[in-house]
Order: C-alpha cells, then structure tokens, then sequence
C-alpha cells in the first residue's frame, strides 16, 4: 500500500520547513517501520507532470472576468493576469504573462541544481515570487535534495 502526505498548502506563508514537516517525517518513518510505503509530503515531478497552472495555454476565468494563472493564489488585482471582456476575448497583461512564463528556471541557481531535472526551479508561480532571491527558491538543503532523489529511486524502482 502506498501513501502520499500531502500538504494543505494555505497553512503556510513562506518557503522554510517548519516543526510540521518534521513531524510529518517522523509519522513517515513510523509507517515506513509498519511495512507502508509512505513518500515525503510529496514527489517532485516540476518537470516531467507539472502543474496545470505551468501549461503555456492554461487560465482561470473569475466569475467577474478577471484572469488568473495560478489557483493557489488570491484572486486580486495584483495576481491577475488579465481579463475577459464581454466579447469573450482575454485581454493578457503581457508583461505580467512573460513575467510568469519565464521564470521557471531563469535563476542561476537553478540552471546549476544537480535536481533541476526534478524540479524544474518550482511551478511558474513560485518561480516567479523567488525571482528576487539568489538562493533555491525551496531553500532545500543538499541533504533534503539527496532525500528527494531517494525518494524517486525508492518509488520507481523498490516498490
Ligand atoms: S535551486 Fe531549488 S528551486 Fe532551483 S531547481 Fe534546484 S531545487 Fe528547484
């Protein structure tokens, strides 16, 4: 049997793992110890099945019109990307839109990442919000990315 924590995403304002995470690994490790197969809170999979917020031709029509790309983010003027018009034509905000589509590993940190092909630098909205910082966006440490890769290893090829 395989499980796969997942996590309520609204819980959390910033990228830094927190005392859930850990707890999190710890009822994994117990599940894992009982015979369970148990993956951290999620796979990566940025590239190979990214999100559909990352499609090139996906959007969000808001009751009211307005354009969004991302689901996972307030519906407000600042995050939308555009709007419908009552002809039924999208009317983008292209800087916005080249903004978002652009920043998947548009860091030099990522371009370097031994995980890149894992990730992919984040889903486009998350991307985008850590362009202003050097770091990995994820703020993954070496021993998190060696346990992500374990992760894929055990789940591909041991179960
Ligand atoms: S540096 Fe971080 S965000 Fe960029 S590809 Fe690597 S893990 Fe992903």
């Amino acid at each position: 049997m395989l499980g796969n924590f997942q996590r309520v995403w609204q819980d959390r304002n910033d990228n830094v793992e927190d005392e859930t995470e850990e707890k999190i690994t710890q009822i994994r490790n117990l599940f894992r110890d009982a015979g369970f197969a148990v993956n951290t809170n999620y796979l990566l999979h940025g590239v190979s099945n990214s999100c559909y917020g990352d499609k090139l031709n996906h959007l969000l029509i808001n009751y009211n019109g307005d354009v969004y790309g991302c689901t996972a983010r307030d519906f407000n003027k600042e995050n939308r990307i555009g709007f419908l018009d009552s002809c039924g034509e999208v009317h983008y905000d292209y800087k916005k839109l080249e903004k978002r589509n652009n920043s998947k590993l548009a860091k030099a940190v990522c371009k370097k990442c031994r995980i890149a092909p894992l990730c992919g630098g984040g889903c486009k909205q998350r991307a985008m919000e850590g362009l202003d910082t050097e770091g990995c966006t994820y703020h993954y440490s070496e021993e998190k990315m060696d346990q992500f890769i374990l992760d894929i290893f055990e789940h591909s090829f041991m179960r």
